[in-house]
């Protein structure tokens, strides 16, 4: 499965890196949401999971997400919010913007497989 990991922190790019590619998945890094987007435009039919962080710069991961919601192309490719924004009710925002699950930083490997497991079955 391709999966694209977007974090801003390369040491959480790392730790998501690891947990993911243990599971045998093929990994794409985003460092912004504006990646993200970047990627989806040239290859986001290839694209079946994005794990994307909330907090990044030049533009959020909320704000890609509600941009994918936006374009029909991209609107079913799972995303799963993993962010240390852990409150009910960003839990629900992102949800509410198109979010199929959310996994609060920091995670086992354990919640990390099971979060992937639920958003992509
Ligand atoms: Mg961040």
């Amino acid at each position: 499965m391709n999966v694209v990991i977007a974090d801003d922190s390369r040491v959480m790019r790392s730790i998501i890196g690891k947990a993911v590619d243990s599971l045998g998945h093929n990994i794409i890094y985003a460092c912004n949401g504006q990646e993200v987007l970047d990627y989806l435009e040239k290859c986001g039919d290839e694209i079946e999971l994005i794990l994307l962080d909330w907090n990044m710069p030049v533009l959020t991961g909320f704000e890609a997400l509600q941009r994918m919601q936006e374009n029909c192309k991209y609107q079913n490719i799972p995303v799963l919010m993993v962010s240390t924004e852990s409150e009910d009710q960003k839990v629900d925002q992102a949800k509410e913007a198109g979010a199929c699950g959310y996994l609060a930083k920091p995670f086992t490997q354990e919640e990390l497989s099971s979060a992937i497991q639920m958003v992509i079955s």
